[in-house]
This record gives structure tokens, C-alpha cells and sequence, in this order.
């Protein structure tokens, strides 16, 4: 008999507890959080601050705002990888500072076993505890959030609906956004004309090969028109 997997699983280690499950307490996630085909594992930074110590204090060299304590994540990271469960994780640190987040990279986490994620505030995280960690610097896009609380969600949500058992049949991941390396083709349903506008014909023909074609045109004038560096990788896997 095969060993018994643990669910993936998720330390999130955060100083607002409060924000999660949050969003992943819904739909998808949530059914999948509820029903045991992940986990996740709250820790409140500033539990792990040693008496009247802060979590945060301010920058050696001068500069406005204050950064996280090296000392005060090394002993978060060293109490939740005592647990067998995360020892062999590896550790995410939610950065604008990190590699952007693509498709590829949620799927290359959701075939693993989870992750560790430390969210930042104020201006980040001592870098010493990145280096001694060897922390994964992911970023959710080029912009600055308060926190790194939404981004581990964004990052979250998109590795859960990729594991096994959590997407049902009737919403197919294959035809996604990027699966093909483009964009996906638009979406109608009911009504068939509204406010003067009408579905495509082609889509109500009911021939399958014309439709197909169609979609694939549709992704690849929207691909083209928005995201060029899409295009340009497509472009150069089709010969
Ligand atoms: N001083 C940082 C900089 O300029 O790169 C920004 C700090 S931001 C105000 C506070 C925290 O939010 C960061 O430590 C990080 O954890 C999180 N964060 C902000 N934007 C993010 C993004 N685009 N992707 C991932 N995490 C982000």
C-alpha cells in the first residue's frame, strides 16, 4: 500500500490572523478547505515576539518606515517547521520585489506538497531571514499592496483550484487563460440577443470544428492586442 499524502498544505505566517481563511473561506477553496483536500495553518507573528520586544523596527542606514525583524520570523519559521508536516516545505515570502506570478509557477506549487508563506508589512522583511531561509520571492504583479496577505490568497486560491478533486467536470480547466500560452476567447450565454446585441452566429450553428476555429482566432486577436510578450512566446512555439 502507497504512503497516505498528506493534504497540501498551507503556513501562512501573518500579523493580521484575522484575514484568513478570508476570501478562501468561499466557494471553491472554501468547499475544498471544508472537505480536507488542503490545509491551512494560521500563525500569528507577534506571538512569537519575545516579551515587550516589537515585531518590526526601523531601517539600519536611515529611511522612512519600519521592517520586519529577522529574529522575530527566524523563531516563527523555526516552531512551524518543527512539524513534520512543513519541515521539507518551501518557504514563499510575498514581495513586489519577487519573480511575477504565472501560471506556471501555480502549477509547479500545487503538484507539491504546499508552502510556507510569510506576508510582509510596513516596508518588508529583514533580508538576513530571506537569505538564511532561502526564501521563494514571488510577486502578485508590478504594483504595491499594504500587505502580503491578498497577494498569499491570489497565490493561494490560484494553486488550490488546480488540485486534484477540487474542480468539478462542468468547470473544465483546460480551455483556460494561458494553458495554451494565450488569453482566453469571450464567453456568452442566454439571452441570445440583448440590448441589441447578438451572440455570434457561429456559436448557435452547433458545428463544433467551426467553433473551435473560432474560439482559437478569438484568443489569438485578443492575446495579440493585450499582452505582446504572450504573443511573441506563442508566435515562436508554433513552428
Ligand atoms: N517597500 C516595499 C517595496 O518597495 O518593494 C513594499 C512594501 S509593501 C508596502 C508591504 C508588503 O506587502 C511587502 O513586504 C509584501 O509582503 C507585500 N506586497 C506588496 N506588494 C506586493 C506584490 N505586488 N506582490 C507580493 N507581495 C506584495
Amino acid at each position: 500500500m502507497g504512503r497516505k499524502r498528506n493534504p497540501w498544505s498551507i503556513g501562512m505566517l501573518t500579523l493580521f490572523p484575522e484575514m484568513f481563511p478570508g476570501p478562501l473561506g468561499f466557494s471553491l477553496a472554501g468547499r475544498a478547505l471544508d472537505e480536507k483536500l488542503w490545509d491551512l495553518n494560521i500563525y500569528d507573528i507577534r506571538r512569537f515576539c519575545e516579551k515587550s520586544a516589537e515585531v518590526d523596527s526601523s531601517p539600519f542606514g536611515g529611511g522612512n518606515g519600519m521592517v520586519m525583524r529577522a529574529d522575530v520570523i527566524d523563531r516563527v519559521l523555526s516552531t512551524v517547521t518543527q512539524d513534520p508536516n512543513y519541515a521539507q516545505l518551501p518557504v514563499v515570502y510575498m514581495t513586489p520585489r519577487g519573480t511575477p506570478l504565472t501560471q506556471e509557477k501555480v502549477k509547479i506549487f500545487s503538484q507539491g506538497d504546499g508552502a510556507i508563506i510569510l506576508c510582509g508589512r510596513y516596508e518588508g522583511v529583514d533580508e538576513r531571514a530571506v537569505a538564511e531561509w532561502g526564501m521563494e520571492e514571488i510577486s502578485v504583479g508590478d504594483y504595491v499592496l499594504s500587505g502580503g496577505e491578498p497577494a498569499a490568497i491570489s497565490f493561494v486560491d490560484a494553486c488550490v483550484r488546480l488540485l486534484p478533486g477540487v474542480v468539478g467536470k462542468e468547470e473544465s480547466l483546460e480551455d483556460e487563460s494561458f494553458e495554451e500560452g494565450l488569453l482566453e476567447y469571450p464567453h456568452y450565454t442566454r439571452p441570445r440577443i440583448w440590448k441589441h446585441r447578438e451572440v455570434p452566429e457561429v456559436l448557435v450553428s452547433g458545428h463544433h470544428k467551426n467553433v473551435k476555429s473560432w474560439r482559437l482566432a478569438e484568443a489569438e486577436r485578443i492575446t495579440r492586442a493585450r499582452r505582446p510578450d504572450l504573443w511573441d512566446i506563442y508566435m515562436s512555439k508554433q513552428n
